[in-house]
C-alpha cells in the first residue's frame, strides 16, 4: 500500500496561496489530489485554505478506503453527488472570498455548477497549476519510487526485447508482451502505450505499433514505461534487428552523441533551452536539424509528462530534485528513426540517471 503523503505538502500549498492572494484553492485534478492527500480512487477533490482548512471530499464508495488512505489533518467528507460543485461549495472556509480553481482541469459545465453553488460574495479565480508547480521538485521518497519504476521497466526490456525473440513477430505482439511483462513484475500498468516502431515507421516520433512483422536489418525504436506505486517511468532505446547499412549506423551514432552531451549538461541551474540546444546543435552539425522536430525532454512523476519542459520553447533553469527525460531523435521520413531517452534526477553535480542499466551502445539483436 502506498505511504500517506507528508502533511507539509498541503502547508506548502497554503503558503503558495498567500503569495497568490487566494483564501482557498479547490483541487480537482486527480493527480494533484493524490499528491496532496494520498487518495488513489477515481472520484475525489480537496479544499485547502490559507486558514488551515484541509478538507478531502469523495463519495460513499471510497469512505472506507480513505479512513486509512487519507490521513489527518484532512477531514474526510462525503461530498455527495456533485463533488466539484455543491460538494466543494459547501466546504469552503467560512470567510473565504477569493477561491482559486484549476481552469486547466475544471470544465465549463463544472465551473457553472460550482459558481451556482457558492454563496454570494465568493469570487472564483482561475489559478492553474499551483499544485503542479510543487509537484515538479520531487521529494526523496518520490525519487525512489520513480527509480524503482525505471528499474522494473528496464528488467522487462531485457526479457522481452534483448532476449526476444523480436524479429518475425509483429510490433503489436511485442508491445503487448512488454506491457504484460511489466505487469507481471508488479507494475500496475504501462505509463503510456509502448511505441514499437521498425524501419521507416520509426521515423514517426509517436508511432503506434502495427500488425506488421519486424524485419531483419532494421532500426527498431522502443519507447516504454510503467506505473509503480503511482509513479511513472519513461525510457527509449533504439536497437538493430541485424546488420545495418552505414547510413543508419551513422544516424545512431549522432543521436547517441547528442544524447550523451545533453545528459551531461543536466544539473541544477542549467537553462532548459541551453540543455536542449546542446543536443540540437550536435544533430544540426551532422546535417539533421530538420529531422529533430520535438523538444529534448520533459519532467516525469505521477504523470508521464510534467514540468519542466526542455525545449526551445521552455523557460527557466533546472532545479535539484526535478526528474527529467533527455530524448533527442533523428527521424528521416521514409527511411528510419532513432531516439535514445534516459530519465534522470537533477542534482547539483549533474544527472543521476535512473535508466542506466540498459545499454545505449547499439545492440544488434
Ligand atoms: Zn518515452
Ligand atoms: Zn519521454
Amino acid at each position: 500500500m502506498a505511504v500517506p503523503p507528508p502533511a507539509d505538502r498541503a502547508d506548502r500549498l497554503a503558503a503558495l496561496l498567500a503569495e497568490e492572494r487566494l483564501d482557498a484553492l479547490v483541487v480537482t485534478d486527480l493527480h494533484d489530489v493524490r499528491w496532496l492527500t494520498g487518495f488513489t480512487g477515481s472520484n475525489g477533490a480537496a479544499v485547502v485554505g490559507a486558514d488551515g482548512t484541509r478538507r478531502f471530499l469523495t463519495d460513499f464508495r471510497y469512505l472506507e478506503q480513505v479512513r486509512t488512505q487519507v490521513p489527518d489533518p484532512w477531514e474526510r467528507i462525503d461530498g455527495g453527488r456533485d463533488l466539484g460543485g455543491a460538494g466543494v461549495a459547501a466546504n469552503l472556509p467560512r470567510e473565504a472570498v477569493r477561491v482559486g480553481f484549476d481552469d486547466a482541469d475544471v470544465t465549463v459545465a463544472a465551473h457553472r455548477r460550482l459558481r451556482d453553488a457558492v454563496r454570494d460574495g465568493v469570487e472564483l479565480v482561475p489559478a492553474p497549476g499551483l499544485v503542479r508547480r510543487l509537484r515538479q521538485v520531487k521529494e526523496p521518497a518520490e525519487r525512489d519510487a520513480i527509480r524503482a519504476a525505471c528499474e522494473l521497466a528496464s528488467t522487462a526490456f531485457v526479457t522481452v526485447i534483448l532476449e526476444g525473440p523480436v524479429v518475425g513477430r509483429t510490433e503489436r505482439q511485442v508491445a503487448l508482451d512488454l506491457v504484460h511483462e511489466m505487469q507481471r513484475l508488479g507494475a500496475s500498468d504501462a505509463s503510456f502505450p509502448p511505441i514499437i516502431a521498425a524501419g521507416a515507421h520509426g521515423a514517426l516520433p509517436h508511432a503506434e505499433p502495427r500488425d506488421v512483422e519486424i524485419p531483419v536489418g532494421a532500426l527498431l525504436t522502443v519507447d516504454w514505461g510503467c506505473v509503480l506505486d503511482g509513479y511513472c517511468s519513461d525510457c527509449t532505446r533504439t536497437v538493430a534487428t541485424g546488420p545495418l547499412d552505414a547510413d543508419a549506423r551513422r544516424v545512431y551514432d549522432v543521436v547517441l552523441d547528442a544524447q550523451l552531451q545533453a545528459l551531461a549538461a543536466v544539473r541544477s541551474g542549467a537553462d532548459v533551452r541551453a540543455v536542449d540546444a546542446v543536443a540540437r546543435d550536435v544533430i544540426g552539425d551532422a546535417g539533421h536539424r530538420e529531422h529533430f522536430g520535438h523538444g529534448l525532454g520533459h519532467g516525469v512523476g505521477l504523470e508521464v509528462h510534467e514540468g519542466p519542459t526542455l525545449s526551445p520553447r521552455g523557460s527557466g533553469a533546472l532545479r535539484a530534485g526535478e526528474i527529467v527525460t533527455v530524448e533527442p531523435g533523428i527521424y528521416v521520413p521514409g527511411r528510419h528513426g532513432v531516439r535514445i531517452e534516459d530519465l534522470a534526477a537533477v542534482t547539483d553535480d549533474g544527472p543521476d540517471v535512473f535508466t542506466g542499466t540498459v545499454t545505449k551502445e547499439l545492440v544488434e539483436l
